[in-house]
C-alpha cells in the first residue's frame, strides 16, 4: 500500500460500483487522500460461493497494465496470468497458424475476470481512508445534492452524500438514467445481432489441452470461437455467433453436426458429453455497444469504465480501457489541482475521443476477426490489438 497524500479536509468520493473498474478507480482515489466509499450491489465476491458475472477471463495489455503499474499491482496481477505471444489460427481442417501480437517477446495476459477484481478489492482496503460497502444496490441519486439512496437485500434503504460520485456501475448504469434527463446528453446503444457461449476445455493428463501461450481462433466468418487458457490449465472457450443460429440448435445431435462440421478439432478435447450438456446450459448471451457523452455533470459525477463505454469484447480492451480511464483522470486531477470542476470538463474533452475511437475498433474487429483473419491480407498486416 503507498501511502495517501495529506489533506486537512478530506473530501468524500463515492466510488459506485466494486467491479473491475471501480475496485481499480477506489485505490487511486484513496491514494490521493480522499474519503472514499465503494457502493456495490453484489455481496462480497471474496466470500462468495459462486461469483456470477461475464466472461471467466480477460486479456490484459499495456494500458490495462500501466494503469495497475500506478497503484503497485501490475507485478503482482501479471504473475498471475498466462503470456499469449500469438493468436492461434484453427482452419477447419484442424491445421493450425500462429499470428504474432507484435514484435518478439510482446504478449498479452490472460487473466481470471473473478481473481483480478477480488486483488482489487483486497488492494483498495489496505488504504485507512477507505471504506466498503456490498449490498448496496444504488436506486436513486440527485445530481443537485450529491444524495444517493441505496437498497439493500433486508429491504432497508441507506442514504448517502458525497462531493464526487464516480459512476463505476456497468453498461446498465444507474448513475448514467440521470443524465440521460438532461438536455445536450448524447447516448446510443446498439446490440449487436451475435450472442456468446462459453464452454470449458479441460486439462488432458493434468496438462493444456492446447499450447496455452497462445488466444486460440477458430474464424468461421459469420461466427467464430475463441480460447484463452486459465491457470487451472482449463481453456475458457467463446463462441460467438448470431443469435438465430444459436436458437436453430435444439439438440445434443444438432450440436456435434454443428461441432464437426466447424470445429471438429475441439471435440475431443471438450467432450461429446460436455459439449451435448454445456450448450443448453445458458442461453447465448447479448453484447451491447454504448457511446455517451459528455461524461460528467457539473463537479459533481463523472462516468468512468463500461458505464460510459460499453465496447463490444472484439477487440480485448472494454476492461483495459477502463482501467486506462483511471490513469487519465488521476493525471488531469493532478495538472489541475483536484479542482473537481475543472477536472470533470477536461475529463470529459480529453477522454471522450479515445473512448469512442475504442468502441469503434472493437466493432471494426467483430468483423475482422471471424472473416479477415483468415484472408492472406490479415497475416501481413502489424497488428496491436488484443484478439
Ligand atoms: P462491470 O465489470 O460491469 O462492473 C460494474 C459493477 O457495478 C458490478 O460489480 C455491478 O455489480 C455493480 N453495479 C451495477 N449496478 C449497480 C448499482 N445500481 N449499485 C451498485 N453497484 C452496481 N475487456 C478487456 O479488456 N479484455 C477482454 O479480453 C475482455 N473480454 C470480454 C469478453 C466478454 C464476453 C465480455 C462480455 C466483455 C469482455 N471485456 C473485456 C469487457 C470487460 O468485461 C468490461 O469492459 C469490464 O468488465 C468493465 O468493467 P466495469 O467495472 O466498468 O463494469
Amino acid at each position: 500500500m503507498e501511502e495517501p497524500t495529506g489533506r486537512l479536509t478530506p473530501k468524500k468520493v463515492a466510488v459506485v460500483g466494486g467491479g473491475l473498474v471501480g475496485a481499480l478507480n477506489a485505490c487511486y482515489f484513496a491514494k490521493r487522500g480522499f474519503d472514499v466509499e465503494v457502493f456495490e450491489t453484489r455481496e462480497d465476491i471474496r466470500q462468495a460461493k459462486v461469483v456470477k458475472g461475464r466472461s471467466i477471463n480477460l486479456a490484459l495489455s499495456h494500458r490495462g497494465r500501466q494503469a495497475l503499474k500506478h497503484v503497485g499491482m501490475e507485478d503482482k496481477i501479471v504473475s498471475q496470468g498466462i503470456p499469449m505471444h500469438a493468436r492461434m489460427i484453427h482452419s477447419p481442417s484442424g491445421k493450425q497458424s500462429p499470428i504474432p501480437y507484435g514484435k518478439k517477446g510482446q504478449f498479452i495476459l490472460s487473466v481470471d475476470r473473478a481473481n483480478l477484481n477480488k486483488e482489487l478489492l483486497t488492494e483498495a482496503e489496505t488504504y485507512p481512508n477507505m471504506k466498503m460497502n456490498f449490498d448496496h444496490k444504488l436506486k436513486d441519486w440527485s445530481p443537485e445534492t450529491g444524495l444517493m439512496t441505496f437498497t439493500r437485500l433486508d429491504g432497508s434503504h441507506d442514504q448517502i452524500q458525497a462531493d464526487l460520485i464516480v459512476g463505476c456501475d456497468g453498461a446498465f448504469s444507474t448513475i448514467r438514467k440521470q443524465f440521460l434527463r438532461r438536455s445536450r446528453f448524447n447516448y446510443s446503444q446498439t446490440y449487436i445481432p451475435h450472442g456468446y457461449m462459453e464452454l470449458t476445455m479441460p486439462p488432458v493428463n493434468g496438462e493444456f489441452a492446447m499450447k496455452p501461450d497462445y488466444l486460440h481462433i477458430w474464424p468461421r466468418n459469420t461466427f467464430m470461437m475463441i480460447a484463452l487458457p486459465n491457470l487451472d490449465k482449463t481453456f475458457t472457450c467463446t463462441l460467438f455467433m448470431p443469435f438465430d443460429e444459436f436458437e436453430k440448435i435444439t439438440t445434443g445431435d444438432e450440436v456435434m453436426e454443428f461441432f464437426q462440421e466447424y470445429f471438429a478439432d475441439t471435440i475431443p478435447l471438450i467432450g461429446v458429453d460436455a459439449l451435448k450438456r454445456d450448450y443448453f446450459r445458458l442461453p447465448g448471451l447479448a453484447m451491447v455497444s454504448i457511446k455517451c457523452s459528455p461524461y460528467h455533470i457539473g463537479d459533481k459525477c463523472v462516468l468512468m469504465g463500461d458505464a460510459a463505454h460499453a465496447v463490444v469484447p472484439f477487440y480485448g480492451q472494454g476492461m483495459n480501457a477502463g482501467f486506462e480511464d483511471c490513469i487519465v483522470f488521476d493525471e488531469i486531477m493532478e495538472q489541475l489541482n483536484e479542482d473537481f470542476s475543472a477536472v470533470l470538463p477536461e475529463y470529459t474533452r480529453v477522454r471522450v475521443p479515445d473512448d469512442h475511437a475504442i468502441a469503434d475498433l472493437a466493432m471494426y474487429n467483430y468483423i475482422e476477426m471471424r472473416a479477415h483473419v483468415n484472408s492472406k491480407w490479415f497475416l501481413f498486416r502489424k497488428h496491436l490489438d488484443n484478439f
